[in-house]
């Protein structure tokens, strides 16, 4: 199949590229470096079913080739990040969403919009199945982010209910793995790298808030399965073992073999107090369930991180 990635140059478009190039499909990758790298797609660029184009996806485009599928993952994904640049990140979901699915519309090929678990909030009900509403402050500093997301949302299922569109949603719960940026302000690249930098690792609030982290392998397979269903969703996916932060930030000290306090830090607004997905349906519908444990996975990202060719003083690129 000939397939575009937007968003294909970051942490989870990168895996997934790499993933479609050795399933044998056409890869058209397009990114407009805001968050991803070229560092990530590099080995991909001399490959004969790869294709680079830099673009931003809120802007008009067009591609000549033919497609049958589109992934929409061009969106910032870590809070500091989206907070800093609230309207792209608002534009990028909403307008950019727009784009892709009169692309998809033209083409006759299938979008499948990556959608979050910040869809829900602070959320009431607990663990998070998809036909939970959500609890979201629309006017919040996270709501460049959430509510475009929910708003990409909606644009998918009007276009489905008004012209057909073959759209599909899922949501996408914490991921982690190599290829997060160092600096990206996430709490698994901040410990990991707090840790290596032998410096205090900064548990935010009281550490008791609560998320479910997922190897990107495992988030990559469940998006190509949903890509390949005949499901819309939206469909959670993500790794349904709960922990605290603060259990997050000791075993990733221990793993690390770091030495680095653990400081505690003011709580950021409207950070969900919990988070947990119910990937019941994914299951079921999709046959899919995630494989990597976490102390496996950290480990796997840990040596990643150890192995930047920026690894000294850290700096990101
Ligand atoms: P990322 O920041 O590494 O990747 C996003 C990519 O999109 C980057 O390469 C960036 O340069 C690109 N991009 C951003 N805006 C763009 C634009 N306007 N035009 C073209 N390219 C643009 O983040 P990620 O963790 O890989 O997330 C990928 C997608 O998955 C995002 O849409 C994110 O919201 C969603 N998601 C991720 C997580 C997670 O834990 N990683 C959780 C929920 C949802
Ligand atoms: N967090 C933390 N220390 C950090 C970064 C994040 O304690 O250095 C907390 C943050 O307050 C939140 C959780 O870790 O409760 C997950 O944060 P992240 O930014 O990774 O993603 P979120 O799930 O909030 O989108």
């Amino acid at each position: 199949m000939r397939i575009l990635v937007v968003g294909g140059a970051g942490f989870v478009g990168s895996h997934l590229c790499d993933v479609l190039i050795e399933d044998g499909h056409k890869v058209i990758c397009m990114d407009n470096f805001a968050t991803g790298h070229k560092h990530h797609i590099e080995h991909l660029l001399k490959h004969k079913n790869f294709r680079f184009i830099k673009h931003d996806v809120v802007k008009s485009f067009e591609i000549k080739d033919s497609l049958d599928q589109i992934y929409h993952l061009a969106s910032r994904a870590s809070p500091i990040d989206y907070q800093k640049f609230p309207v792209e990140t608002a534009l990028s979901n909403s307008i950019g969403t727009n784009n892709l699915v009169k692309l998809s519309l033209k083409k006759k090929a299938t979008l499948l919009f990556t959608s979050t678990s910040e869809a829900y909030g602070e959320p009431k009900e607990h663990p998070q199945k998809e036909s939970y509403w959500g609890n979201v402050n629309p006017v919040g500093i996270r709501s460049c982010y959430d509510e475009s997301k929910r708003f990409g949302e909606a644009l998918l299922m009007a276009y489905r209910r008004e012209m057909n569109a073959n759209v599909k949603i899922v949501r996408i719960f914490n991921t982690y793995g190599p290829r997060l940026r160092p600096g990206d302000g996430r709490v698994i690249s901040n410990f990991i790298r707090q840790c290596l930098k032998n410096e205090p690792l900064t548990v935010y609030g009281s550490g008791k808030q609560t998320r479910s982290f997922c190897y990107v392998s495992d988030l990559v397979s469940g998006l190509i399965k949903m890509m390949n269903s005949k499901f819309v969703g939206p469909k959670n996916l993500g790794n349904p073992r709960e922990y605290t932060i603060l259990q997050l930030a000791r075993k990733i000290k221990k793993l690390a073999n770091s030495n680095s306090k653990i400081v505690f830090k003011k709580l950021p607004e409207d950070d969900p107090s919990k988070r947990q997905p119910d990937i019941s349906k994914a299951r079921k519908l999709l046959g899919w369930k995630p494989e990597v444990e976490l102390e496996e996975g950290l480990k796997k990202t840990i040596e990643w991180f150890k192995m930047l060719p920026v690894v000294n003083g850290y700096k990101d690129y």
